[in-house]
């Protein structure tokens, strides 16, 4: 079945919008190719909430989330990562609120960097986020009238956690699954190998809605993220392909491969080959000279 992506949104900025019971979607206006619209904060409950990926460190989206709160009490912050579009507000709305701030854990690469490797996403990774509580996989966390638990989901990053809303079918996929593009997995903070068994994970069970971190909903999850998966087993068998043909270098590969897509996501479409190159070369299908990087120089496996 071929991928779909739905790309309609109104992000209506600057207020909330109901998008299933007690739970509010607040889009921040920070729009870029990377996050779309901007990135979703959820708010669940009705009575004492919780607070899903404040977002970024940004008064008018602060303001937007405290006007929406209002004088409810917030007893849990969550944050699904640590990019800089998810987690810096947490710590200012927990100034506001006093509510827990709870997160796999800190910022970390998938992989350590190799010699001569710089991390280009150190922009973007969130490195001073401590949560109060590190949640572990699985973990339950009830609320008033709501419970919410973690299922993690490395791949974008290796703390990324998604939140289940339990006895709903509702699922916060965060930026593991999103419903107007593909996740970006960039070594060394992604890796596609966790990526991919993340989303064989969340295949398994079998959710009724995803509520994702930028975009709207997922609604038929299964076929969807089956979809996810077939593209990327198409994006692997494109670069073994251009491999066999004789491109030796990612940049080559990405002007082959990524020729429709807009230049601006030239550097991170070569992450993206960097991503899958990691996961091949480990798995004996390329060579490399030396550990795979940006800037190596792949062969057929021979
Ligand atoms: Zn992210």
């Amino acid at each position: 079945m071929a991928l779909k992506f739905d790309t309609r949104f109104d992000p209506a900025y600057g207020k909330g919008v109901t998008v299933a019971p007690d739970v509010l979607r607040i889009t921040a206006k920070n729009p870029s190719p990377f996050t779309f619209h901007g990135t979703n904060s959820y708010i669940v409950g009705c009575e004492t909430l919780a607070v899903i990926d404040p977002g970024p460190d940004d008064e008018a989206h602060l303001r937007t989330l405290l006007e929406a709160i209002g004088t409810r009490p917030v007893s849990h912050i969550f944050v699904s990562h640590t990019h800089r579009d998810h987690s810096p507000l947490a710590a200012r709305l927990k100034q506001h609120t006093g509510a827990a701030v709870l997160a796999e854990g800190r910022h970390r690469p998938a992989r350590p960097l190799r010699t001569g490797e710089v991390n280009p996403l150190d922009a973007s990774a969130d490195t001073d986020f401590v949560p109060d509580i590190a949640l572990p996989d699985d973990m339950v966390i009830d609320g008033d009238g709501w419970a919410i638990r973690t299922v993690l989901t490395p791949g974008h990053t290796a703390n990324h956690a998604a939140f289940a809303l339990e006895g709903t079918g509702i699922l916060f996929s965060a930026d593991h699954v999103m419903a107007w593009a593909t996740t970006i997995v960039a070594p060394p903070d992604g890796a596609m190998a966790d990526y991919m068994t993340s989303l064989d994970r969340l295949i398994e069970r079998d959710d009724r809605l995803l509520l994702p971190g930028h975009g709207g909903p997922v609604t038929e999850p299964r076929s969807f993220m089956r979809g996810l998966k077939t593209h990327r087993k198409m994006r692997e068998r494109a670069i073994l392909e251009r491999i066999n043909n004789g491109d030796r270098t990612i940049k080559d590969m990405v002007e082959a491969i990524y020729r429709d897509t807009d230049p601006r996501l030239h550097d991170a479409a070569g992450l993206s080959v960097l991503a899958h190159l990691d996961d091949l070369v480990a798995r004996g299908l390329v060579h490399s000279d030396g550990a795979p990087a940006i800037g190596g120089i792949y062969s057929p496996a021979t």
